[in-house]
């Protein structure tokens, strides 16, 4: 009998979401725009500390508006963090923009302060700097705020803190996502909380949000006709999701508690493995645990984190490497890369040794632990082989 499946992070319904969507119907309200979108963005501004925020359809969108209200244009340069999902880059791409990739630091696994400086330093002598920095903060987890944004100051360049992994999450008290020129924030169906397809920007520049409305919503000029003087998106969140937004926003923090506990359980029965390490929390900095992520040093663990993950999908659990650094991916082969430091690339040793388990709010004890029964039985018999190898050694 094959046992039921075991999601990475399934969507969680508050089960309010419907009386949210109800009073939008009973008010007609089905369009974009609407009180739910109002209220939705309010509500955000006011739980993250930002002055304002924009709901918008996906977490993509809020980068590509970031980059827009920025001025990136063609030909010109931006900087991302590699190890991250493509959505963090493309908007690059939307804007004819060229990205340049920043390697992880390997305790964080976030924008090397290190690469950062190199790549700043270069394309200053170069005199080409970049026109924004985008900074992710991976599954949770906080880059290292305080140094990028001392050296992104120092050169000038503005920030768009990519937080689509990280609501709910702090660094140094204070929400991450806020620490940029634009924060942004995404609501798909596998993220902390979910409008099924959504996402935000944030900021304190209240003029630039306005604008990023207007951009938003086709760019229509103030005339009783249609009139448009530039290019503007369909990107707008509609009232209805919005409601399903207020309602998973009121449960975020009973979410990123249910998450976090998820990895302690993870931890707990599973860090004194050979090889195994977690993902670590940075000093003074709490990460919504997203997604528990670790890494396998096969040497000592005797097994590779592509076999663990054979093996998890064999048991019908979902199990995922982390990402693939953008500078590995076919779409960037041409696009510059700065490492941490001359020990070889970090985001790629990632890549190879990492896995990230299922991690979703949703997830009961009983999964839970069918996940980590697998895993302790892939290396118990892994040493068991190991053991009758020199058995037979002797024997000979
Ligand atoms: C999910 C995600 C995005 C994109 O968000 P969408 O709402 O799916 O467009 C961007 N960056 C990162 C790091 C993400 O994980």
């Amino acid at each position: 009998m094959t046992q039921s499946r075991i999601y990475l992070s399934p969507p969680h319904m508050s089960g309010n979401e419907l009386q949210y969507i109800k009073s939008a119907f009973e008010s007609n309200w089905i369009a974009p725009l609407g009180p739910n979108v109002d209220a939705f963005e309010k509500e955000i501004a006011e739980k993250t500390g930002a002055k304002g925020a924009v709901a918008v359809s996906s977490g993509t969108a809020a980068i590509h508006l970031a980059l827009s209200l920025l001025g990136v244009t063609e030909g010109d340069t931006v900087f991302c963090s590699t190890l991250t999902f493509v959505a963090s880059a493309n908007p690059i791409l939307y804007q004819g923009a060229n990205p340049v990739f920043i390697d992880s630091d390997p305790e964080s696994w976030n924008m090397s302060p290190n690469a950062l400086e190199k790549a700043l330093r270069v394309s200053a002598f170069e005199g080409k700097l970049p026109k924004a920095v985008i900074v992710v903060d991976l599954y949770g987890q906080s880059a290292r705020m305080n140094e990028i944004v001392y050296l992104c100051n120092e050169y000038g360049i503005p920030i768009i803190e990519d937080a689509a992994e990280s609501l709910g999450s702090l660094y140094k008290g204070k929400a991450s996502g806020t620490f940029g020129d634009y924060g942004i924030y995404s609501f798909n169906g596998n993220k902390i909380i979910t409008t099924s397809g959504g996402g935000m920007l944030i900021s304190n520049n209240m003029k630039a949000l306005v604008r990023a409305k207007y951009l938003a919503t086709q760019a229509k000029d103030p005339a009783p006709h249609y009139q448009h003087s530039v290019a503007g998106f369909n990107y707008r969140m509609s009232n209805l999701l919005a409601g399903v937004g207020r309602s998973q926003l009121k449960v975020l923090d009973d979410r990123v508690r249910l998450r976090r506990k998820v990895f302690n359980m993870y931890f707990q029965a599973l860090s004194d493995l050979p090889g195994v390490k977690f993902m670590k929390e940075l000093e003074d900095t709490q990460s919504n645990r997203w997604l528990t992520t670790l890494t396998i040093d096969d040497r000592k663990a005797g097994i590779t984190a592509k076999q663990i993950l054979d093996a998890l999908n064999k048991q019908n659990i979902e199990a995922r490497p982390v990402w693939k650094p953008l500078h590995l991916q076919p779409l960037f082969k041409r696009a510059k890369y700065f490492m941490h430091d001359e020990g070889g690339s970090v985001s790629d040793k990632l890549f190879e040794t990492g896995i990230c388990l299922p991690s979703g709010s949703s997830l009961t004890e009983v999964e839970q632990h069918r996940v980590i029964r697998c895993i302790r039985n892939i290396f118990d018999s892994t040493i068991r082989k190991r053991v009758e190898m020199k058995l037979q050694e002797y024997e000979v």
